[in-house]
């Protein structure tokens, strides 16, 4: 990483170099040091550790008080690669499965582009730590991004496999989904499987509970809405013929309003404690809030839109919001802004060993960047 020139980069070898060497959540040090370096390079004003290791750099021309902040994130994932790319992870276990490194190469190419262009006002380039673990928008919140820097609107993006190779998915509204989480114990009392009778037997409880969850979706929500519940663990037990004492489980659930999620958190924890507590068993859980939904706002939404329309973007036909989540989430309750999707075309899915960025998108999306920079920093007002 640290063998590249701070000039003339090759933005295709940077976000290799990235690849090659991952940074978990939380530990972002020589990615953030690397970033830094290259901002300052270019001028910008850089200032580090904003929560945790988040960067942000910011570059003022003209006397404007115009301002636009861009987004990339710049976690990895605790995924052990299987890509066998030359470039891949030199880090066991750790991996940028989540195009991460994609991402922080786009907004570092738009920066040195920027850089050399002429606008009024100020650019400021967050570099985001922790996205993966929920955190990072947060903290950089907390940390006084929106005070001690000035971002009158926001943009983020995410690339997707699996969506047509370079073309845009921009709506207002819901873009994706927010999360919360259950985890669910349930207490029976353990004996011998031969004697159930003796026993309250969770499994039984629990499968019973989790078979019933499904109606929360079907019978409780607006069929025009859309909201998921999974079941995406569930332990207990150890042998055939042994009843255990307790069973383990964690749900994720999702939503796009607020109206669904007060649906789902008023009625999944009664569902089960209801269920569980037919057995005779009981339910302990903590229903905890993660991301709330991303949702666009109208004005930013149009305005990439049309971007991506006056550069020739092509835009995805039929784009639907995604049931994944996003703590640019939290950026949106603090500014209007936007999240775009820009499809990556064929190849393994986010957070799959064998996910492959794909590098063709480095240059048509700094050039969107770059652009809506420029439409919002016009050098006449
Ligand atoms: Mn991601």
């Amino acid at each position: 990483m640290t063998s590249l020139t701070p000039t003339r980069i090759d933005f295709t070898a940077l976000r290799q170099a990235l690849h090659r060497a991952p940074e978990l959540s939380g530990a972002e040090v020589k990615t953030a040091a690397l970033i830094a370096d290259l901002l300052r390079g270019w001028g910008y004003q850089v200032t580090e550790r904003v929560g945790g290791h988040g960067v942000v750099g910011t570059l003022t021309k003209g006397a404007s008080p115009r301002s636009i902040g861009l987004r990339a994130d710049i976690d990895a994932l605790p995924i052990a690669e299987a890509t066998g790319l030359p470039f891949a992870s030199q880090t066991p276990g750790v991996m940028h499965a989540c195009g991460h490194d994609g991402h922080t190469a786009i907004l570092l190419a738009a920066a040195e582009r920027l850089a050399q262009e002429p606008f009024d006002g100020t650019l400021t380039l967050i570099f985001q730590p922790a996205e993966e673990i929920g955190a990072g928008a947060k903290a950089m919140i907390a940390d006084g991004l929106f005070t001690r820097f000035p971002i009158d609107v926001i943009y983020g993006l995410h690339s997707w496999p699996g969506l047509p190779e370079g073309h845009w998915g921009i709506l207002p509204g819901p873009v994706m989904a927010g999360v919360d989480k259950i985890d669910l114990t349930v207490r029976g009392k353990g004996g011998h499987g031969a004697a159930p009778h003796e026993t309250v037997d969770p499994i039984v409880a629990i499968s019973h509970a989790i078979a019933a969850l499904q109606s929360v979706v079907a019978r409780n929500i607006d069929p025009q809405e859309a909201a998921v519940v999974t079941v995406g663990s569930i332990h207990g037990g150890e042998a055939s013929n042994v009843i255990p004492e307790t069973v383990e489980a964690k749900l994720t659930l999702r939503h796009f309003s607020t109206q669904t999620r007060d649906v789902l958190e008023a009625r999944v924890p009664a569902l089960l404690r209801g269920v569980i507590a037919g057995f005779g068993a009981e339910a302990d859980f903590t229903y905890q809030r993660g991301f709330p939904p991303v949702l666009n706002h109208a004005e930013p939404a149009k305005r990439a839109l049309a971007a991506a329309r006056a550069m020739g973007q092509p835009l995805i036909e039929g784009f639907r919001p995604r049931t994944a989540s996003e703590d640019f989430a939290f950026y949106l309750a603090e500014r209007p802004g936007a999240f775009l999707i820009l499809g990556a075309g064929e190849g393994a899915p986010l957070h799959s060993p064998r996910f492959a960025f794909n590098d063709a998108l480095i240059a048509p999306a700094a050039a969107l960047w770059t652009r809506l920079a420029l439409d919002h920093l016009k050098d006449t007002p």
